[in-house]
């Protein structure tokens, strides 16, 4: 009698792991399908549109001593990285007319928030900004299906574990 008890609450852990697998399996493969993206990830801005949005607002323009003003000539140097501009480099200028590399600034731009390293003007809207830091720190935390995948497994284990 007791084997029998066993043997009924063994098919009921069995039964509930199975269904348990069953419905992780099919919440993946929903996800697969219709890959993973809600409305709110759609209007995220990937590092690509991000740059591009920076080129659009302050194009690249070749630096020549020449070309820029009078009034420049006294902060001719990059503040990012605390080097002299120097005839013929990718530079971008900003609204408040302060000038840097276009790396140096690029990288500042997404890095930090999205204003001038030297005054604080805001460069880009707002909004743009946040879609792009919100999608950094989503691909930085992006673990849920290596959480799925790990419990699914784990759940493996422990049915083999059960049944030999
Ligand atoms: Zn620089
Ligand atoms: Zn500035």
């Amino acid at each position: 009698m007791a084997a029998l008890t066993e043997f009924f609450s063994h098919l009921y852990t069995m039964t509930v792991v199975f269904f348990t697998l069953l419905l992780l399996e099919v919440a993946i493969l929903i996800r697969s399908l219709t890959g993973g993206l809600s409305d709110s990830e759609k209007r995220l801005i990937t590092t690509t549109q991000y740059l591009k949005f920076i080129e659009e607002k302050n194009p690249t323009i070749i630096y020549s001593t020449r070309s820029s003003s009078r009034v420049d000539l006294s902060s001719n140097e990059c503040t990012v990285c605390l080097s002299e501009l120097e005839e013929g480099e990718k530079v971008r200028k900003l609204k408040c007319k302060h000038t840097f590399h276009k790396d140096c600034l690029d990288r500042w731009l997404q890095q930090y928030w999205a204003t001038c390293p030297l005054c604080r003007t805001k460069v880009l809207p707002d909004e743009v900004v946040a879609n792009y830091h919100r999608l950094q720190n989503q691909v930085e935390y992006d673990g849920s299906d290596e959480e799925m995948i790990f419990l699914l497994s784990a759940l493996h284990d422990n049915s083999l574990h059960r049944l030999f």
